[in-house]
């Protein structure tokens, strides 16, 4: 039976894997799950899944979960390294990457090394490295699956590998849809935290408000796809029915349909190329219209600013991946308001003097970290 190990396993996308996993337990074996911090959770899921260890980055939280389980169930491994290692050696020939943020790219590329196939939701590790990744896959053919909603359904699509012309991201728009700039000057966490379609993790969903998810998905569907950025268009449709859709030369277009739900994306992934039973309410295309409108560019500058990045290449990614993971969190924190995450974004990347168009992982490393600084020094400017 496949074997699998998670990470990520108690964030928003985790839960839907352990959903999904229970589901297809005669199909798959887990070996071992990943979590940062909460324990509990991550136990509990071990217990019920049988894993054979739980993970935990945050050592303190191991440290916790064996006083309190000792010998008994799933071994509990604690810290980062510890984890790298426990990946390294597991039989698991697949590995769900669904933690959040720069933080997935090593776990990532130790799974990718060692010969498994990435099921990536963690869209962050391909926008910050994406070059690096790929290369890593290539030499150690490791397949990269993808797991985000949008990439799941172009990946569908192309399920006969038939020349594309044009690749087209939908995107809800978010909670601020329709507003102008002076509109989103004061909205709260809370505002930017009510997604109309999906819950989610708090950071993808300011992602979401600011669209830069849609920005980073952008990078993410270049590099999955190997398709340039000219080749990559985005439209609004804001009930997220429509997952996305592809181009093909000769015109025709297909799109991947379904109830904003992560289950089918993790599913499709783990199955591939099968397709296994899941029960899902069946999609009724009378309840509602779907409706397309072209991006607010204007006000949501993400997508542009995204776009270039991904053009220019080299490090400026991964320092625009870095910037805005710093003031989305400082957001978050409530330490700046919903327009200096983007205004912090450009300041970072004007900063940013030391790009170069071969990279390795140190350069990756270095340039994050550097970034992750600038973007706290430029912060102080907009701190409210
Ligand atoms: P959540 O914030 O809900 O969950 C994050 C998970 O990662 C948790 O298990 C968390 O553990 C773990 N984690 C956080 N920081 C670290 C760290 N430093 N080291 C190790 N583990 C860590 O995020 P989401 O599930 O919403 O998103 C996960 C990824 O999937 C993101 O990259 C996101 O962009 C992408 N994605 C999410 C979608 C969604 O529907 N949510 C859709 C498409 C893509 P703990 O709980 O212990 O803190
Ligand atoms: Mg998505």
């Amino acid at each position: 039976m496949t074997q699998i190990i998670v990470l990520g396993a108690t964030g928003s996308v985790g839960e839907t894997a352990f959903r999904v996993l229970q589901h297809d337990a005669d199909r798959i074996r887990v070996d071992g799950l990943v979590a940062h911090s909460n324990f509990e959770r991550l136990w509990e899921m071990g217990t019920t899944l049988h894993a054979n260890w739980v993970g935990l980055t945050d050592t303190e939280a191991a440290m916790k979960l064996r006083a309190q389980h000792g010998s008994r169930g799933p071994r509990i491994i604690a810290g980062f390294d510890a984890i790298l290692e426990e990946i390294a050696s597991s039989p698991a020939e697949k590995v769900i990457g669904a933690m959040t943020g720069f933080a997935g790219l090593l776990p990532t590329l130790t799974a990718i090394r060692y010969g498994k196939d990435i099921l990536l939701a963690n869209k962050e590790t391909m926008v910050a490295a994406g070059d690096l990744v790929r290369q890593a896959a290539k030499t150690s053919g490791s397949h990269i699956i993808p797991v985000d909603s949008e990439h799941s359904a172009i990946f569908q699509c192309l399920a006969l590998d038939q020349p594309l012309r044009r690749i087209v991201l939908t995107c809800s728009g978010g909670p601020f849809r329709g507003r102008t700039r002076k509109d989103l000057v004061n909205v709260r966490v809370e505002d930017a935290l009510k997604h109309p379609n999906w819950a989610m993790g708090a950071k993808i969903t300011v992602d979401s408000a600011t669209l830069m998810n849609k920005g980073l998905e952008i990078i993410e569907a270049h590099h999955l796809f190997d398709v340039t950025y000219d080749q990559i268009d985005v439209v609004i449709h804001p009930q997220s029915v429509v997952h996305s859709l592809v181009e093909f030369v000769d015109g025709a277009t297909m799109a991947q349909l379904g109830w904003p739900d992560m289950a089918v994306p993790v599913q499709v992934a783990l199955s591939w190329p099968e397709r296994w039973p899941l029960p899902q309410e069946p999609l009724d295309l009378t309840r509602q219209p779907l409706t397309f409108e072209p991006p607010d560019t204007e006000t949501f500058e993400s997508l542009r600013i995204a776009r270039e990045a991904g053009r220019i290449g080299g490090l400026v990614p991964t320092v625009l991946n870095a910037a805005n993971e710093v003031a989305v969190s400082l957001f978050l924190s409530r330490e700046i308001g919903f327009l200096s995450i983007i205004d912090i974004i450009k300041d970072v990347l004007q900063d940013f003097r030391d790009n170069r168009p071969v990279v390795t992982l140190e350069d990756i490393l270095d340039a994050d970290q550097w970034a992750r600084q600038d973007a706290v020094r430029v912060a102080r400017r907009y701190q409210q």
